[in-house]
């Protein structure tokens, strides 16, 4: 079972949690974490560092103890199994005290520098501060078109407006991330799901840097499932889509058919056309496939919604030594 989260903890000074999913990353978390303390020490905010290891296999959560014991910023959900990176990072959300909460990947993709500016616009009273890719590095062509052709797709057929160019590096204030926390659903398409509790959302733009090392966890299966997850919690245009192409086939069915007994009656024609024949048969088949397997797509995601699965297990918690230190505190004020 999901752990309880931990509760809120009384403070004055405001705080800053940067939760990072992390999928076997081993061999870049030292580097990302120095990069990070270069950026956190700048900022005059207290900061906590929550690492969710997502089932890494590769010594990853060892070398996030390291971290924490050298570092007191660092708290680290180790979750019992691979679970993704959307349940990854709602666990982290889940885990976090801060009053403004940063999402940032592992892989350095996401440059820590931006941090302080996400900040300043959350001090101006931004709520969601989107970061808005303007290019994006050492990625494949294929992988930089599909990707903006889905951002522009999902932007015309949601019922949530979501940027585009905006993947799930941004900074939510403690409200928005109450909202999410709050939201029961199993398929977590974060980065509309961020946009969906509104408040005052901020897009500012950045450049996408290269992964500094290994490889993306995602792969085409993966990313096809995602937009999927995606398109269906967020629209119904495909079920829409295929009333609209069977009313349209069906209409012309009709008028054909009209032709044909015009045509056999008045004319006295006998029916040719075997050929326009089986090329009608086939293309209504593919058609009520595709709108069944459409049917199917949603049909299944109710039936994961209706058995209502925790969206991740934890293994362990060890929370930062800030969030131990206000409820120490708290404790002894009783
Ligand atoms: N990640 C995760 N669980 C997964 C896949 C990825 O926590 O199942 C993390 C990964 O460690 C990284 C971030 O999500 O910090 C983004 O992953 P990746 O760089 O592979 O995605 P891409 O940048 O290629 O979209
Ligand atoms: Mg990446």
């Amino acid at each position: 079972m999901n752990l309880p989260a931990p509760r809120r903890l009384r403070r004055t000074q405001p705080l800053l949690s940067v939760v990072v999913p992390v999928f076997n990353e081993a061999a870049i978390l030292p580097e990302f974490f120095k990069k990070i303390s270069v950026t956190l020490n700048t900022l005059d905010i207290a900061t906590e560092i929550i690492f969710v290891d997502d089932g890494s296999d590769d010594g990853s959560s060892e070398v996030v103890a390291r971290l924490g014991e050298k570092d007191t910023r660092v708290a680290s959900v180790k979750l019992s199994r691979n679970f993704g990176k959307e349940a990854a990072m709602t666990a982290g959300l889940a885990h976090a005290q801060g009053d403004a909460i940063v999402l940032i990947d592992a892989d350095l993709q996401d440059p820590p520098e931006e941090i302080p500016r996400m900040l300043a616009a959350w001090q101006n009273g931004g709520d969601v501060v989107a970061m808005q890719r303007r290019h994006r590095a050492g990625e494949s062509w294929l992988k930089r078109a599909s990707a903006s052709a889905f951002y522009r797709l999902f932007a015309k057929i949601s019922d949530t407006p979501v940027p585009v160019d905006t993947g799930d590096f941004r900074l939510l204030s403690r409200r928005v991330v109450d909202v999410l926390l709050a939201l029961p659903e199993r398929q977590r398409y974060m980065k509309a799901l961020f946009v969906w509790p509104g408040f005052k959302q901020v897009v500012l733009r950045y450049d996408r840097d290269a992964r500094v090392g290994g490889e993306s966890k995602f792969n085409w299966i993966k990313l096809i499932g995602l937009a999927m997850d995606g398109i269906t919690s967020f629209s119904a245009a495909p079920l829409r889509l295929a009333t609209i192409v069977g009313s349209f086939l069906s209409l012309t069915a009709f008028v054909f058919a009209l032709i044909v007994i015009v045509k056999t009656l008045l004319l006295g024609e006998t029916v040719p056309g075997y050929p326009s024949l089986i090329v009608c048969m086939l293309m209504l088949g593919g058609v009520q496939l595709l709108a069944i397997g459409l049917l199917g797509e949603y049909v299944g995601r109710l039936y994961i919604e209706a058995k209502q699965r925790p969206l991740y297990v934890v293994e362990n918690f060890r929370a930062s030594q800030i969030s131990r230190l206000a409820s120490e505190l708290k404790n002894e004020a009783r």
